[in-house]
């Protein structure tokens, strides 16, 4: 077989690095990438088999059984390099060169993707522009983003991250910019980097060849190393940076008012003309992320020639940028995944591939309005989409818009072959009276409009209503975390993740799912009940069931789930129903090592290997045991000992039966703290979650929950009145009190009441007053400014932890995460 000559050419459409997200066979080439838990190699034969012919394939991946299979591949294009992400790179970068197009780069810790968003809608009156999807801002996002490029733009806007050293010089040449803005630098350190200011030098390489750089001078390490080094490397860029505190470039300063921001910049400084002016700008926003965003894109604007009244007219249309995809649990036993902010094909080829992620619902929808300010000619533009569309196997397609609805020829035409049903409606309203959307049930939907459309009444129709107070479960978080653990693992050692009780309050079906697209290896559960729904939503995995009992051992094998074994009646009574139906079961054997809950002790064992001997219908798939304080020093060396006699007993066993189950130990603070425990496979549970044993693995972990609710009502009480039951909240002084529609049969436990409790209102802690209730709770809110009724109260979240909750109650985080009761609604997000 004979490799193609580099470099890579291709005229494909679009640059594949994941084989799930296969759209269009013919148009893509595949670049293989073999990664730690994860290798793009094994997917060449099945992705061949799929109609791809262009392939990428790293050197040190090609082991006998791949080359074998390449060997098959009579009409492909093959490629081998070191490293394929390189090679996209390299590719995206010729790309780059065949335009001449002014580009603006972002990067910086917080805001890259709203000042990116933000941008765009500012400048598409005069501009055609090209961004980056979503926040694809990474080694592969920015190549795949650029790749998008084509003759109909005349200005790009990209964003950029970079999570080690040595990452930006390679992106800086496939972005090319010209512009260069440097949102902010955070204070969190990264494992990888010694220091901030190594991180900002690194950041910076962005801006090499840029001509002109924006930034905020308040961040006195940024400013710093620009006036040092960057200055010399670049001495012909021209800096715009501006400062609220310093006296250095733009004079800038703000007012809050309850809605708005007066932002007053001093544009003087670096105008060339002598007159003095202090413009200001109103701003629909007022947290100070917002105001600093703004500040850049207005700098941005000026610098482009916008004059001031444009820009302030201009201004007047950003609104909040919501980038995440949004799934709630909808009525009729649908999903809703609502995306109505993102207007564009790449936002809807993500979209369309997180529906394809779904496995809960087997009827996948997707309702789509007119798709506006594209810059692809209307004819080409909805053929892609038709072609985008028919590839998803959709059940239905409901096309809302005058536009779309013309077009509809594209769509029909092309799937003459499938058995999609096709509907289009002029109006929202015609759809929100028709039949259609009263047909839909157990579906999973992707609602995808442009603003102007107001899908938002789509999604309130069809929404389960919720009191107020919902969790917020990030999907993205959960993935940083599992992939955190399982880098600690590495590829030799499997991961069981437990996602019982409800996957620790977040959710088991949606959670399971995820963690079935990212390929884990096991669930496990505590109740049969929780495997079947699991089953029932489209969970395929594994799943090991921890406390089975006779009356679900019909379920337990009809969904194929896998029983504990704890006992000699749980095994006696097991392998008696298995007999008596002549059957075989896989079963996974708990020993007892000093957790003293479930499981066989020592001195059982040779009834328990006796029993097995006389059952060959059972297979012992893997044999384990429950660490008791893995996460606790002061008894490390019990820990040691649990090991040991864990390896012990396991050999003892493996012996007797004659063949060798696969072993597991470790709890999520076991595989944090004792290497030596992870065997065979890890049991991972509330690091998941976001909670480490250690500080260490707990800076690089992402808080997973957001537990929010609303207030209700605000009210002015005076010093000598009490508040709430029992006449508990005294007051000190004349007090605003606030009522927030959670209590603790939603599990804000009733134990934070009279001062112990906090919650988060705009960033400011408050303080319960008096009992907590069974729905409602009361808080001071008499030092929060601007607060109205209907504002959101924050329960925990980043800031304020479940730790810390679960500190000032007495209790641990497990507690707090799965007491949130199932009438809170979750709603999943992914970014
Ligand atoms: C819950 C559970 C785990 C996970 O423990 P974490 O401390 O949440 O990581 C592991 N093994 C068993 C048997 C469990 O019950």
């Amino acid at each position: 077989m004979e490799f193609q000559s580099l470099p890579i050419n291709t005229n494909a459409q679009y640059l594949l690095n994941d084989s799930r997200q296969l759209s269009s066979p013919q148009r893509s080439i595949f670049f293989a990438i073999k990664g730690l838990h994860h290798d793009g190699h094994l997917f060449l034969d099945d992705l061949y088999r799929k109609g791809v012919r262009e392939f990428v394939v790293e050197s040190n991946a090609l082991s006998p059984t791949i080359l074998r299979d390449l060997k098959r591949f009579q009409e492909a294009k093959i490629w081998k390099v070191e490293n394929s992400i390189s090679a996209m790179q390299e590719v995206a970068q010729k790309h780059r060169e065949h335009f001449n197009l002014p580009i603006i780069s972002i990067t910086g810790s917080n805001g890259k993707t709203i000042v990116k968003e933000w941008l765009s809608q500012l400048l598409s009156n005069r501009f055609k522009i090209v961004k980056s999807p979503k926040s694809y801002n990474s080694q592969i996002g920015v190549p795949l983003s650029i790749w998008q490029i084509n003759e109909s733009h005349n200005l790009g806007i990209f964003e950029v991250g970079v999570s080690k050293p040595n990452e930006m010089e390679n992106l800086e040449k496939v972005v090319q910019p010209s512009i260069g803005i440097f949102t902010n630098i955070g204070t969190a350190h990264s494992e990888f980097f010694s220091s901030n200011s190594q991180k900002i030098k690194e950041k910076i390489k962005l801006f090499k060849h840029v001509k002109t750089l924006i930034y905020c001078a308040d961040y006195v390490e940024i400013d710093e190393i620009i006036k040092s080094d960057f200055i010399i490397d670049n001495p012909n860029c021209t800096i715009i940076n501006w400062s609220r505190m310093a006296n250095t470039g733009i004079r800038a300063d703000w007012e809050v008012d309850v809605e708005n921001t007066k932002v007053f910049l001093d544009l003087t400084a670096v105008t060339s003309n002598a007159e003095k002016f202090t413009t200001s700008f109103d701003i629909p926003f007022t947290d100070e992320a917002s105001i600093e965003n703004a500040i850049h894109c207005m700098l941005t604007l000026w610098h482009l020639g916008y004059s001031t009244s444009e820009i302030q007219a201009r201004l007047q249309i950003l609104r909040p940028v919501s980038m995440r995809l949004e799934m709630k649990q909808g009525i009729n036993s649908n999903y809703l995944i609502d995306d109505t902010y993102n207007n564009d094909l790449a936002g809807l080829t993500i979209a369309l591939n997180f529906l394809s992620q779904q496995k809960q619902r087997q009827r996948k929808v997707l309702i789509l309005s007119d798709l506006l300010e594209t810059g692809i000619p209307e004819k080409e533009l909805y053929k892609q989409i038709a072609h985008l569309v028919k590839e998803r196997h959709l059940e239905y397609f409901i096309g809302i818009g005058d536009v779309i609805s013309r077009n509809k020829n594209h769509f029909i035409t092309s799937s003459a072959k499938t058995t999609t049903n096709i509907q289009f409606f002029k109006t929202t309203d015609e759809f929100l009276d028709s039949q259609t959307i009263k047909s839909l049930h157990n579906c999973t939907m992707l609602i995808k409009g442009a603003r102007k459309y107001g899908f938002e009444q789509i999604v309130n129709r069809l929404v389960q209503k919720t009191h107020g107070t919902i969790l917020e479960i990030n999907l993205d978080a959960i993935t940083n975390n599992l992939n955190y653990y399982r880098d600690k693992i590495g590829q030799q050692i499997k991961m069981m993740v437990m996602v019982k009780a409800f996957a620790y309050g977040s959710g088991s079906t949606e959670v399971a799912n995820l963690l079935q697209f990212h390929g884990v290896d096991y669930l496990a559960v505590a109740y049969t009940d929780e495997g079947v729904a699991l089953r029932q939503n489209g969970v395929y995995l594994p799943i090991m069931v921890m406390n089975p009992s006779p009356n679900d051992f019909e379920q337990l094998v009809a969904y194929s789930l896998e029983p504990e074994i704890y006992s000699l009646r749980i095994l006696q009574e097991f392998s008696d129903y298995i007999d008596s139906r002549n059957l075989s079961s896989k079963i996974h054997l708990k020993i007892d090592t000093g957790m003293h809950r479930l499981g066989f002790e020592k001195e059982a064992l040779p009834a328990l290997l006796l029993c097995l001997k006389s059952n060959p219908n059972l297979w012992v798939s893997t044999i384990f045991s429950h660490l008791a304080a893995a996460d606790e020093e002061a008894y490390d060396d019990f820990t040691q000992k649990q090991v040991c006699t864990f390896t012990e007993m396991v050999g003892e066993i493996s012996e007797a039966l004659g063949y060798i189950p696969s072993r597991h130990l470790a709890n999520s603070a076991g595989i944090a703290r004792f290497p030596e425990a992870r065997l065979d496979m890890v049991r991972l549970g509330i690091g998941l979650y976001g909670v480490a044993a250690k500080a260490e693995d707990q800076v690089n972990l992402q808080t997973v929950g957001t537990l929010k609710t609303v207030i209700s009502q605000i009210k002015h009480i005076k010093a000598d009145e009490t508040v709430g039951y029992g006449r508990k909240g005294e007051l000190k002084r004349d007090t605003k009190i606030a009522t927030i529609a959670i209590g603790y049969a939603d599990g804000f436990n009733r134990r934070y009441g009279r001062g112990v409790g906090e919650v988060l209102i705009n960033g400011h802690k408050c303080k319960v007053v008096g009992n907590v209730c069974m729905d409602m709770t009361m808080i001071d809110i008499t030092d929060v400014p601007y607060v109205q009724e209907g504002d959101e109260v924050v329960i925990f979240n980043k800031e304020l932890t479940i730790s810390e909750l679960a500190h000032k109650i007495g209790t641990i985080p497990y507690e707090v995460l799965t007491s949130v009761s199932e009438r809170v609604k979750r709603v999943f997000y992914q970014l």
